[in-house]
C-alpha cells in the first residue's frame, strides 16, 4: 500500500548529497501566482490580504468566543488558536487538544472565520483536518519531514512557518515536500529567526517578503507577534509587513494578555487589535491590496457560519481550498 506522502521514486535524486533546488515552489514553475482560498472566502495571495488573529493557545470556550467575536468585528477573517502547543518546557501549558479543536470550529462558524491551528504530530493530522480549514506547521517542525509528507497528502491549506534558523532555501525545500505530496495550497509565514541579539524575541527578516516574490509563486504572510515577543512592537511591524507586500498577517490577540497561559507578553488585547486594523487599512491600499471585505450579517455578528449550510455549496471534503494556477490544471478560483 502506498503510504501517505509517498514520493514517486523517479522524482527523488539518488546518490546526490547536495540538496536539489526546489522545483515546484519556484516562481517560474507556474504561469500565475498561487492564491490559496479558505471556505469562508479568505484568500492568501490575491488582492485581498488575510488577517489571521486569535490567542496563542485556546484556554476556554469563553476566552475563545470573546476573542473570535472581537477580531471578526474588527475585520479579521481567520481565527487562529493553538490546540496542541509546542512548548519549550514540558511543564508549560500544552493545549487542550481535541476539546480546543471543537471550540475553534464552533467559534469559527459562529463568526464566519476560517480556522488555522497548529498540528504537531503526523498522527494528529487526520483529526485536525476534521475541524480546521488550514494546518499550521510551526517553526520547530519546519523540517519535520514525516509531518510535511503527511500534510502534503491532504488537500487542506498549509501555513508553513519559517524554521527557527532556517535559510530561505531550506524553507522553500520544506514547502517542496508538501507540494510534492500533491497539496498545492501552501502559504509561507515569516515569524523571525534567532539572532545574536535578544532585545526582541526573534529578528524579523522583512526582506524575505519581496525576495520570496521573486523566488516563489507561493503567498507569504508575516507573524509579527512571535517575531517581536513584545506587544507594543507588534503594530508598527505589522504595518511594515503589509507595506513590504505581505499577503497577510498572523497576530496573537487575547482578551486578557497578562493572564494568558502562553505568549501573553506579545499578545494584543482586543482594543489594541481593533486600533491596528484601523491603521492597516490605508497601508494595504498603499501596497495595492485591501483588508478583508466584511460580509453583511443580520444578527449583529460579523459573517454568518458557512458549514453545512445552503444546498449547492461545496461539500466539506472538497471545499477546503482552490488554487489558482494556469499550468497545474487545478480548478481556477
Ligand atoms: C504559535 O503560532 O503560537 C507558535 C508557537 O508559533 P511559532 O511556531 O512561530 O513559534
Ligand atoms: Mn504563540
Amino acid at each position: 500500500m502506498k503510504r501517505p506522502g509517498h514520493v514517486e521514486a523517479g522524482r527523488v535524486e539518488r546518490g546526490v548529497n547536495v540538496p536539489q533546488s526546489y522545483r515546484l515552489a519556484r516562481r517560474d514553475s507556474r504561469g500565475e501566482r498561487t492564491v490559496v482560498h479558505l471556505r469562508n472566502g479568505a484568500t492568501f495571495g490575491g488582492e485581498e490580504i488575510a488577517i489571521c488573529a486569535g490567542p496563542c493557545g485556546v484556554e476556554s470556550s469563553e476566552q475563545l468566543d470573546e476573542t473570535a467575536r472581537s477580531v471578526a468585528d474588527a475585520g479579521a477573517n481567520v481565527l487562529r488558536g493553538g490546540a496542541y502547543k509546542p512548548r519549550t518546557s514540558p511543564y508549560s501549558f500544552q493545549g487542550l487538544g481535541e476539546e480546543a479543536l471543537k471550540m475553534l470550529r464552533d467559534a469559527g462558524d459562529r463568526y464566519g472565520l476560517g480556522v488555522v491551528t497548529e498540528v504537531l504530530d503526523p498522527r494528529d493530522v487526520e483529526l485536525v483536518t476534521k475541524y480546521a480549514d488550514m494546518l499550521q506547521i510551526g517553526t520547530r517542525n519546519m523540517q519535520n519531514f514525516p509531518l510535511l509528507r503527511e500534510v502534503g497528502a491532504t488537500r487542506m491549506p498549509v501555513l508553513l512557518k519559517r524554521g527557527l534558523s532556517a535559510t530561505v532555501q531550506e524553507w522553500l525545500l520544506a514547502a517542496e515536500y508538501v507540494l510534492l505530496g500533491g497539496n498545492e495550497s501552501v502559504v509561507l509565514c515569516e515569524r523571525g529567526v534567532r539572532s545574536f541579539d535578544v532585545a526582541t524575541r526573534n529578528l524579523l527578516d522583512i526582506s524575505v517578503v519581496p525576495l520570496l516574490e521573486d523566488l516563489t509563486h507561493l503567498p507569504v504572510i508575516v507573524d509579527p507577534s512571535h517575531a517581536m515577543g513584545i506587544a507594543r512592537l507588534v503594530p508598527p511591524i505589522a504595518v511594515a509587513a503589509i507595506a513590504a507586500g505581505a499577503h497577510g498577517l498572523l497576530i496573537e490577540v487575547h482578551p486578557d494578555p497578562p493572564n494568558a497561559l502562553s505568549d501573553g507578553a506579545q499578545s494584543l488585547d482586543c482594543a489594541q487589535f481593533r486600533e491596528l486594523m484601523r491603521r492597516l487599512s490605508p497601508v494595504a491600499e498603499f501596497a495595492g491590496r485591501r483588508l478583508p471585505r466584511r460580509k453583511p450579517s443580520g444578527d449583529g455578528v460579523a459573517n454568518a457560519g458557512y458549514r453545512g449550510s445552503a444546498a449547492g455549496e461545496e461539500s466539506a471534503s472538497t471545499a477546503h481550498s482552490e488554487v489558482r494556477s494556469s499550468s497545474s490544471g487545478v480548478k481556477l478560483a
